[in-house]
């Protein structure tokens, strides 16, 4: 995926799909990305999500994970997971940078 405008990753605006399955994020530029919401949980980078890698015990797949609440914290959101997972925090730098996959 290439992006003409770089996005700017202090001013997102984050809204979650209709349907759960995506969280889209608009720069006050108005570059907008969106990224699944097994995207997103495949690159948790909580203690657990690490842990688990670490162990090989993490999934592949999260087939029909849905996002179920976003807090925004300011330099990251809290993102919780329809599999009940809600440690995630993701820095809107890190979720630029998850685009790229
Ligand atoms: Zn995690």
């Amino acid at each position: 995926m290439s992006m003409t405008t770089p996005i700017a990753t202090e001013s997102f605006t984050c809204a979650v799909s209709p349907d759960l399955a995506s969280l889209s994020m608009t720069a006050a530029n108005g570059a907008c990305v969106t990224l699944t919401a097994e995207t997103l949980r495949l690159f948790c980078k909580c203690a657990h999500c690490i842990r688990a890698r670490f162990d090989e015990r993490f999934p592949e797949r999260f087939p029909g994970i849905a996002i179920v609440e976003v807090a925004d914290l300011g330099y990251g959101l809290n993102i919780c997971f329809s599999d009940g997972h809600n440690r995630g925090i993701y820095p809107k730098s890190y979720l630029a940078s998850l685009t790229d996959h």
